[in-house]
């Protein structure tokens, strides 16, 4: 598997589905980073954010358009289960 390509910070104008390296035309690949991954920020979100990548399915390039969405709801959620004594094993 080739090297992740670096991510490139684009704009939309009026359409983005032409990858602007290779020419690709049909639009492209999704992909989601976690916003706070390489940021040496000592101050911890309370919301964890992803920024949503697109990936030119030609050529690998990846680009950011400044899309962020929230984790999900369910990933938040605290999954109780019941407690075993560890004498009765
Ligand atoms: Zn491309």
């Amino acid at each position: 598997m080739p090297a992740l390509s670096e991510i490139k910070i684009i704009k939309i104008e009026e359409e983005l589905r032409k990858c602007p390296d290779c020419g690709y035309e049909l639009g492209f690949h999704t992909s989601f980073v976690n916003a706070h991954a390489n940021k040496e920020d000592p101050v911890k979100s309370t919301r964890e954010l992803y920024r949503v990548i697109l990936i030119c399915p030609e050529c690998g390039a990846r680009y950011d358009v400044g899309w962020k969405i929230p984790a999900s709801e369910w990933g938040h959620r605290i999954i109780k289960t019941p407690a075993i004594k560890l004498s009765r094993i």
